[in-house]
C-alpha cells in the first residue's frame, strides 16, 4: 500500500505556454518609421500540470530512462505593428521503461507472497520467524544472566552493524587495523542482517538511488516492504539494484576480493546457528530465548526501522534531494543512526549527530578508538563544511 509522501521524483508532463507581446508606442497605422516608434516587449508564462504519462515499453535497453524532449508546437509570426504571439509547448522527461523495469513492474504486480521463493528468501524468513517465536517465549523464562547476555550481545552486534558495516565498510569514514575491522564485521554478522557483502551492497544502492525506483528499501513501496519485505525478496532486490542475477553484488569488489568476507558470505547461516547452539549449551533455553530471540529482534527491528521511519518522520535541517529525516528516538535505539538526514547530507562523515545534544554512541566509540590510536583517517566535517553543504543543497534545490 503506497504511503502519502512528498511529490514523486518520477517525472510528470507539464505544458508551458509562453506569450510574448510586442508593444509599439508612438506609431500610427500609416507611420511605421523606426524614428517615431518606441518598442517594448512583455512576456507571460503559464504552466499547467497534466496527467501522468504511462511510459511505453522500449525494445532498446540502452535508451536513457530520463530522456528530455522539447517540442516546438507552433510557428512564430511577427507582423510589424501587430501583436506577436508565440506558443511553445515543452514536454519534460517521459521515462521509457527498459525490459528490466518492465519485469520489476510485473514483480510488483504479482505482490510479495505470490512469487517464486528462492532458498535465501526461505532461509531468512525461517530465521525471522524463529527469532520472533523465541522472543515471545522469553518472558516466561526470565533469567538475570540471560538478560545480561542479551544486553552484551545487543551492544556488540548493534555496534558491529553501525560502526563496522555502515560507517567503516560502506562509507569508509575511518580506517582500522585489519584484525579489528574483521572483529567488528564479525560482530555485525551476528546481528542477523546477513553478511557484510550483502549489507554493504544494498546500502550503497540505497545511497545511490535514494527514493527512486531502484532504491532497495524505499518507503514509497510501502512501510512494511521498506521495513523488512525487501530483506526477504532477493530476486526483486537484485533486479532493482541492476544485478544480472541473485548473489552478484557487483558494487562491492573491494569486499569480494577479501577471503574473510567471502567466507562470511558463504557460511553466514552457520555462524548464526553456531551462536544459538553455544548459548543453549552455556545457559539453556533462557539464554537462547533472550540472546537469540529478544536481542536479535531488537537489533533488527531497530536498524531496519531506520529505512522507513527516517524517510518519513523527523526534521530536515539539510535540504537533501530525498526524504531523509533526523529522528532522535530512532537515534537512541540505533546507536546514532537516526540522524539520517545529516548522514544523507554528508555520507562520509564518521559522526552522524552533528550537534552536541544529538546522541551518537557509534561516534563516541570511533572517537575513543581514534584517541587510543586504533582509528585513523577519521573524516569529520567542520562547522564550515556543514554550512557549505547546507548552502549548496539549497542552491541545487532552487535550480531544480
Ligand atoms: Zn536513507
Ligand atoms: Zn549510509
Amino acid at each position: 500500500m503506497p504511503l502519502p509522501l512528498k511529490p514523486s521524483p518520477f517525472p510528470t508532463v507539464t505544458n508551458t505556454k509562453w506569450r510574448i507581446r510586442r508593444v509599439v508606442a508612438g506609431s500610427s497605422s500609416n507611420n511605421t518609421s523606426p524614428q517615431n516608434t518606441k518598442t517594448s516587449w512583455s512576456c507571460s508564462v503559464t504552466t499547467s500540470p497534466t496527467k501522468r504519462v504511462v511510459p511505453k515499453a522500449s525494445a532498446n535497453e540502452n535508451t536513457p530512462p530520463n530522456r528530455i524532449t522539447r517540442v516546438a508546437s507552433a510557428a512564430v509570426a511577427l507582423p510589424v505593428d501587430t501583436v506577436a504571439i508565440a506558443t511553445v509547448a515543452t514536454e519534460k522527461a517521459t521515462p521509457i521503461k527498459t525490459p528490466n523495469e518492465l519485469e520489476l513492474q510485473r514483480m510488483r504486480n504479482r505482490g510479495f507472497w505470490n512469487r517464486k521463493w528462492h532458498m535465501a528468501d526461505v532461509t531468512h524468513m525461517l530465521l525471522g520467524v524463529g527469532t520472533h517465536v523465541l522472543a515471545l517465549s522469553a518472558p516466561f523464562v526470565f533469567n538475570t544472566g540471560a538478560v545480561l547476555v542479551a544486553l552484551v550481545l545487543f551492544f556488540m552486534t548493534g555496534i558491529g552493524v553501525t560502526l563496522g558495516y555502515h560507517r567503516l565498510l560502506t562509507h569508509r569514514s575511518f580506517k582500522l587495523p585489519k584484525w579489528l575491522e574483521y572483529c567488528f564485521a564479525y560482530c555485525g554478522c551476528h546481528s542477523g542482517q546477513r553478511d557484510p557483502i550483502f549489507w554493504v551492497s544494498v546500502h550503497k544502492n540505497h545511497h545511490k538511488y535514494t527514493d527512486q525506483e531502484r532504491d532497495p528499501h524505499s518507503p514509497r513501496e510501502g512501510f512494511w516492504f521498506s521495513h523488512f519485505g525487501w530483506f526477504h525478496y532477493h530476486e526483486y532486490l537484485a533486479m532493482k539494484c541492476g544485478e544480472p542475477e541473485i548473489g552478484v553484488y557487483s558494487n562491492v569488489p573491494e569486499l569480494k576480493a577479501q577471503w574473510f568476507y567471502r567466507f562470511l558470505h558463504d557460511t553466514y547461516v552457520w555462524h548464526i546457528i553456531g551462536l544459538g547452539v553455544l548459548l543453549y549449551l552455556v545457559g539453556g533455553y533462557p539464554y537462547l530465548a533472550w540472546g537469540m530471540g529478544v536481542r536479535t529482534l531488537v537489533v533488527n527491528h531497530g536498524t531496519f526501522l531506520v529505512g522507513p521511519v527516517c524517510h518519513l518522520w523527523g526534521g530536515r535541517p539539510y535540504n537533501t534531494p530525498d526524504t531523509s529525516t533526523n529522528n532522535g528516538i530512532m537515534a537512541l535505539f540505533t546507536f546514532g543512526e537516526g540522524w539520517h538526514n545529516n548522514h544523507h547530507a554528508i555520507p562520509r562523515s564518521a559522526r552522524h549527530g552533528f550537534k552536541w545534544w544529538q546522541v551518537d554512541v557509534t561516534w563516541w566509540i570511533i572517537k575513543f578508538l581514534e584517541m587510543v590510536g586504533l582509528a585513523t583517517d577519521v573524516y569529520l566535517p567542520t562547522e564550515a563544511d556543514r554550512k557549505r553543504t547546507q548552502l549548496s543543497l539549497l542552491a541545487k534545490a532552487a535550480i531544480i
